[in-house]
């Protein structure tokens, strides 16, 4: 259930009908929105206190939510949700987060930093802790390349986005990165959700490689039920009869997922093609879509990368890349930022 407060509720008739859903034995959870408050429960199994709540001072209505990811529904909160991140936003326009698969060294990170600064990016990716399908490829360094990102960060003034791969790193992985990557592979580690409900941080869940779209915005659901809010989907491609891509980019999901739900979402063209020469048509279909961004992977060297090199655009194909996006995102009324 929803409950829709009137525009004109005080703070207090607010805090008393969340107070009532706690009697009631549910949980409330407040949704700010522009004009009105709603309040969303979870925790019941049907519409029972319905009533009493719909009596309450400052209640407009109570309505039914009628899917299983209640809070992250556009039922729940029609307006689309922005989120603040290292300087810039996520949502409300098309932003770019760029860098490297993984963490190799610091000089590299340096290199890669300031080339998208200049480039005027703000949110730079890589990998410390990387999934890999074989135990024998560079697994990452760990902890060090979370020494590496901090670093870089604190000269440059970048934003950094990493992936949390267990739960048990998560903490330090928390206290370096601006938004927590969950990769595709961990999108129903139902423990890491769980544990990222209660970071402080954002966090970026990609697609399962083989997740319909009720699983993966159940998936956000997980994290958001449990008080994290903040929480941006990535489309990376999922797994076909096709072999002439790694993935297949499903970029017909970007406006089922906006339909949905208020969630911002990007779009992963690297990992969604394999291939550095299909990247740049698929991220501009991206932002034709309706995505509220790119996850995309550049190095400055891909040829000598220690993952995902076959993918990665060299820093003068990204420049070359981000240069088209302008026109497009300018025809398409959407503010590149
Ligand atoms: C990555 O972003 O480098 C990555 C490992 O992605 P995914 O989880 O989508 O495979
Ligand atoms: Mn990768």
């Amino acid at each position: 259930m929803l409950v829709v407060m009137h525009a004109s509720a005080t703070p207090e008739q607010i805090e008393a009908v969340a107070d009532k859903i706690r009697q009631l034995g549910y949980i409330p959870h407040v949704i700010p929105g522009a004009t009105r408050t709603a309040i969303g429960i979870t925790g019941n199994r049907g519409p029972e206190g319905r009533e009493v709540l719909l009596m309450m001072p400052g209640v407009e209505d109570v309505v039914r939510v009628t899917v299983g990811y209640k809070l992250v529904s556009r039922e729940t909160h029609p307006e689309p949700s922005v989120f603040p991140v290292a300087g810039t936003r996520i949502g409300g326009g098309f932003t770019i987060i760029a860098g490297p698969c993984s963490v190799e060294n610091e000089r590299l990170m340096m290199q890669t930093a300031e080339f998208l600064a200049r480039c005027g990016i703000r949110l730079m990716r890589a990998g410390a802790f990387k999934p890999r399908t074989s135990p024998y490829a560079f697994q990452g360094l760990g902890v060090e390349g979370l020494r590496i990102l901090a670093k870089v960060k604190a000269e440059t003034g970048i934003g950094i986005v990493t992936e949390v791969l267990d739960t048990e790193h998560a903490d330090e992985v928390e206290a370096v990165a601006d938004l927590l990557q969950v990769g595709t592979r961990n999108m129903q580690n139902f423990a890491l959700l769980r544990r990222l409900s209660q970071a402080r941080k954002p966090v970026l869940l990609k697609r399962g490689m083989a997740a319909t779209v009720e699983e993966w915005l159940l998936a956000a659901e997980y994290i958001v039920s449990g008080g994290n809010r903040q929480v941006i989907l990535c489309e990376r491609g999922v797994r076909t009869f096709a072999d002439h891509t790694r993935n297949t980019l499903d970029l017909s999901i970007i406006p089922v997922v906006k339909h949905l739900s208020h969630l911002p979402v990007l779009v992963d063209p690297s990992h969604g093609t394999g291939r550095a020469e299909y990247v740049p048509a698929m991220a501009r279909a991206a932002l034709a879509a309706g995505a509220d961004g790119l996850l995309i992977e550049v190095h400055p060297d891909p040829r000598n990368a220690l993952s995902d090199g076959m993918q990665s655009l060299d820093l003068e194909a990204f420049a070359r890349l981000h240069a088209s996006l302008k026109p497009l995102a300018d025809v398409l009324r959407v503010e590149l930022l």
